[in-house]
């Protein structure tokens, strides 16, 4: 079961929902939006589970009744609210007829055995106008027992009425700091593995256990940064043998791309401190530290511009070797 003491990170926010535990100064409502979705979920059944315990604590105990049920997928006084999956076709859509049968009738029912009856809905931005309005009703005037959590990406997609009424817990990005000691604290990189993960993840704590859980992880690290350390003399073979790693593994691209950032991130970051700790890329120190001292700041400046609108038309779904070869050139023509 998810317990605060398990996430990583968040310090700020935990401090928050766990002294709204202790002092029994619960919300009605709250909004969990955030980019770090891994961190972002994890927090909000860490709450939840908090909630219901029977011991009333800071953190779920794990032990009693609720909690076990809770950690089995069957209490019932947490009451998952989506898509109704009874529906034949599934379009995402949390409709009024969902959030009225399994939220607001079931809200006039008291809790079954625990304190509280909360109300948990996942992409929350993906109901409808008039399900928000049927929401409404009971935000406004809601049972003492009834707790509701909306998770989203971004609160602003939801009614401005609905988000007056919640309070918002704004889940950001991890630090890499964080990251690189949640790596090495699951065991799934060595110190210096987790930087360069953590690095690449951009504050994503889901995408760096997969990226450091990633087979093809060390091979792909590996070929681009050989590529990068010189550019200029890079060969069309080359280019050509990178262009072929994205042959079979589209996902590689990302991984390619988001290497190359930081890679170039580093050099910049170098450049500027001529701090070896700024380097996330340790094995590269000297290559590194060689193109900081061949390339001005405007070409590295353009060389991160570049790798960046190459992942924006990858996301796009522009053809990934046509993107990934244009920046090849580009950056050979550039950089130093
Ligand atoms: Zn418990």
């Amino acid at each position: 079961m998810m317990s605060f003491a398990s996430v990583s990170g968040h310090e700020d926010i935990k401090l928050r929902l766990q002294e709204n535990l202790s002092s029994g100064r619960i919300g009605h409502a709250y909004i969990f939006e955030g980019e770090d979705a891994t961190g972002r979920d994890a927090l909000v059944e860490a709450f939840a589970a908090a909630l219901l315990c029977e011991k009333g604590g800071k953190e779920a105990c794990g032990n009693c009744r609720t909690c076990v049920q809770v950690a089995g997928g069957n209490c019932l006084d947490l009451i998952y609210v989506t898509e109704d999956p009874e529906k034949k076709k599934k379009t995402g859509i949390i409709g009024v007829k969902e959030v009225r049968v399994t939220l607001v009738d079931q809200a006039s029912v008291r809790p079954f055995a625990a304190r509280y009856k909360v109300f948990l809905m996942k992409d929350a931005q993906n109901m409808t106008t008039e399900a928000q309005n049927a929401l409404l009703k009971t935000l406004e005037e809601p049972p003492e027992y009834v707790i509701i959590i909306l998770v989203c990406d971004d609160a602003d997609h939801l009614l401005p009425t609905v988000r007056s009424r919640a309070e918002i817990v704004e889940v950001g990005a991890l630090s890499e700091a964080a990251i690189r000691k949640a790596l090495v604290r699951e065991g799934l990189a060595d110190p210096e593995k987790a930087a360069m993960c953590a690095a690449l993840a951009a504050g994503d704590l889901g995408a760096a256990e997969a990226l450091a859980s990633s087979e093809n992880f060390d091979r792909l690290n590996h070929e681009v940064c050989s590529a990068l350390r010189n550019m200029e003399q890079m060969s069309i073979r080359r280019v050509h043998d990178l262009l072929f790693l994205l042959k079979d593994h589209k996902e590689n691209a990302d991984l390619i791309l988001r290497i190359m950032r930081v890679w170039y991130r580093d050099v910049l970051l170098f450049k500027a401190t001529r701090d070896v700790r700024s380097i996330s890329l340790a094995d590269e120190y000297r290559h590194i530290s060689r193109c900081a001292a061949e390339n001005d700041y405007l070409k590295l400046e353009k060389a991160i511009q570049d790798v960046e609108k190459a992942q924006t038309r990858l996301n796009a779904n522009v053809n990934n070797e046509l993107t990934m070869e244009l920046l090849l050139l580009s950056l050979k023509e550039n950089i130093k």
